[in-house]
């Protein structure tokens, strides 16, 4: 339907994927395909609208909410390999288009989003859908297109809308002006050292680093230190120097808080103010209650709740921590109480004297082949996986690798890209995306194209690449994302991409469970130089030092998380001024935050929260977290890491069900009870 008027189309993108499997042709797209493609993708969307909204007949189940599930195919194809490239193989001219293209999708989206007519047609077979005869999953889609029409606002009379449209606009100018300001605190500060004794404690690679840093900054023979993660830091970690340290960090934690031109006070006291009103033209309390409304967690005392059983134990937790550091400080005789930028100094200190894991140590038994192997291999002990690699599928870049991915019984069920190493053009940390979603088509399935992109560790002369820990439990997390994609079943796309953000995370954070279990260490991390598998004492260092830091670590995110939640639930629409520091304060002394540890993420630089993405929503990691513990403990229960059955529950219900089963309905599904907290505690040392 959608390719008959382009018979003679050269643009690849504009025609029917002439490749294995049928995906995105990448060796014959150019820069110069894109924007028309999305230009007539829009325009075939926009028509496909139109003769919805235009359909003479009574609003059925077929001739409005499947039409409107089916509409924007192209759009939908054009964007996957658009948004794909972004990430993965950008250049200039894509930031380009990127630039050009936002705000025409922005306007084409609202003017689907907010429209009357269409949302009309909804309503009407929303209010008969119990008498149209629909099955569960057609039920479904009814509901969840309604309301997601209705949470945009649809239902509203007219000078609502415009008032809310205003407020979008307001509010995602806000939110860039954040970030931007936040970006600018981060680059505006550095360190420069000019004396080598400014050093001391500092390892080669940190001081290569700092000077490659003071080189790019034009102060060749210096060295800077600065606020991004690889440099602060291993220098908050490793300095010996009490007074740099403390420098180094109050530059880190008082960003967008300085009253200079870059300060996201004010303008973060504004956003939250246009949050809740936004919240109450929908008809919501506050902004969390909008946003927990269609999570697991459903409501901000839930969260609450939640934060505050970890809280305690976490707390307790970090009390002693801190004994046990100022005990080293008091017996290398230093005159001082431990203060918030010391934490990372003597936190160091304590890992080398009781948990003494050396990452070159682990290294060689992790090569990049091994792991990747060992992810095969967990998916297989699970489900019978099989993977085949597909050197004829065509890949955007020569370092990715493609595998068809067969069920046991030997069918195709999807195809999968690995891109394991960082290159200019490719957007740093790991993430999965898909290049195609897995849906059915007239009943006959479409399988999923699945990617998962990091950035690690190269190989180097003759040595493979050979990979962190942390490298990984990231590739197992990743690759337990891509599981989640191949198993979609949705028959329709609204239902086929329906998980709430805080049930995400469960499907790629169990899988490092497996990767750290000594029984499964055993089968995939093999030393690359002479096969022997992983010794015991090093698989015993690795499951003690999983305790380590975690009062801390747990303190520091879930203060940020009461933060977030204590912003979106407050009710002050009737304050003329917010004192955003005030506010912090008061909500950190409430939970009785120690002195010591900062939160996260303080108000002026909590970039999750500026923009929408995670607002009301920060706690859903250790969230995903509780579930993730819960489950894996069901397969140590057992007493079989690869229990069959659990594995096909887990498949069917949390991986694959998401169509029919939402959050905790999917969870007790497959669990028979709701998650308990403890398995989390007790991995992290809480309890
Ligand atoms: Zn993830």
């Amino acid at each position: 339907m959608l390719m008959s008027g382009y018979k003679t189309e050269t643009n690849p993108l504009l025609k029917e994927f002439d490749t294995p499997f049928g995906v995105p042709p990448f060796h014959l797209i150019q820069e110069s395909h894109y924007m028309p493609a999305f230009e007539e993708a829009m325009k075939q969307h926009k028509a496909e609208i139109d003769a919805i909204i235009n359909n003479k007949s009574e609003p059925t189940f077929e001739n409005t909410i499947l039409a409107y599930d089916n509409a924007g195919e192209l759009l939908g194809k054009v964007s996957s390999v658009f948004f794909g490239l972004r990430g993965a193989n950008t250049n200039d001219r894509m930031t380009e288009i990127a630039r050009e293209l936002t705000p025409k999708m922005s306007v084409h989206n609202n003017e689907i989003r907010l429209n009357q007519e269409l949302f009309e047609r909804f309503k009407k077979v929303y209010e008969k859908r119990n008498s149209l005869n629909l099955n569960e999953e057609q039920m479904i889609v009814v509901e969840k297109i309604y309301r997601d029409f209705e949470r945009a606002g649809a239902a509203l009379p007219k000078d609502k809308k415009e008032k809310l449209k205003s407020i979008n606009e307001r509010m995602s100018m806000i939110s860039l002006t954040l970030g931007d300001n936040l970006l600018k605190e981060t680059n505006n500060f550095r360190l420069v050292i000019d004396n080598e004794k400014d050093l001391a404690g500092l390892p080669a690679p940190v001081i290569a680093a700092a000077a490659d840093a003071a080189k790019a900054a034009g102060l060749e023979g210096k060295w800077v230190i600065t606020l991004h993660n690889p440099s602060w830091i291993p220098f908050l970690q490793n300095s010996s120097r009490r007074y740099l340290r403390e420098k180094v960090y109050k530059a880190y934690y008082t960003r967008g808080d300085n009253n200079n031109e870059f300060d996201n006070k004010e303008l973060f006291a504004e956003l939250m103010k246009l949050r809740l009103e936004m919240a109450n033209i929908l008809g919501f309390n506050n902004y969390a209650d909008n946003f927990l409304d269609i999570q697991m967690a459903q409501k901000p005392e839930n969260v609450y709740n939640f934060l505050n059983q970890l809280w305690k134990p976490a707390l307790e937790r970090a009390k002693a921590e801190r004994a046990q550091m100022q005990d080293i400080i008091n017996r290398e005789g230093g005159n001082f109480k431990l203060d918030s930028w010391d934490w990372w100094y003597y936190a160091e200190k304590l890992r080398k004297e009781k948990y003494d894991l050396d990452d070159a140590e682990l290294k060689p038994y992790f090569s990049i082949e091994n792991v990747k192997n060992g992810n095969f291999l967990l998916a297989q002990k699970l489900f019978g996986l099989q993977f085949v690699k597909r050197p004829e599928i065509p890949v955007y870049h020569e370092e990715v690798e493609a595998y068809e991915v067969l069920e046991a019984d030997g069918s195709h069920l999807a195809i999968l890209y690995i891109d394991p190493h960082p290159r200019p053009g490719k957007r740093g940390g790991a993430w999965c995306g898909s290049y195609r979603s897995g849906s059915y088509k007239d009943s006959e399935r479409i399988s999923p194209v699945v990617t998962i992109v990091m950035n690690f560790t190269r190989p180097t002369g003759d040595q493979p690449a050979l990979l962190t820990w942390s490298e990984t439990n990231t590739y197992f997390h990743e690759f337990g994302h891509a599981l989640h994609n191949f198993f979609a079943e949705g028959q329709y796309k609204r239902t086929a991409r329906s998980v709430p953000r805080d049930f995400v995370e469960l499907p790629s954070q169990i899988c490092e469970n497996w990767a750290g279990e000594p029984e499964m260490l055993k089968m995939y991390a093999f030393h690359y130089k002479n096969g022997e598998p992983i010794p015991d004492k090093l698989i015993d260092k690795i499951s003690k030092s999983s305790h380590f830091n975690q009062g801390f670590k747990t303190v520091e995110y879930v203060a940020a998380s009461f933060l977030d939640m204590d912003w979106h639930t407050a009710d002050f629409l009737k304050t003329d001024k917010i004192d955003v520091n005030a506010f912090e304060k008061s909500s950190m002394r409430k939970i009785g935050l120690i002195d010591e540890i900062i939160p996260r993420y303080r108000t002026t630089y909590f970039n999750h929260i500026f923009g929408t993405g995670y607002a009301a929503g920060y706690y859903v990691y250790i969230w995903a977290g509780v579930l993730d513990s819960d489950a894996f403990a069901a397969f140590k229960e057992s007493g079989d890491l690869f229990n069959q059955e659990l594995a096909s529950k887990f498949r069917k219900y949390i991986l694959g069900g998401n169509n029919l089963y939402e959050g905790m309905d999917a969870y007790v599904r497959f669990r028979g009870k709701e998650p308990a907290i403890d398995p989390l505690l007790e991995r992290r040392g809480l309890k």
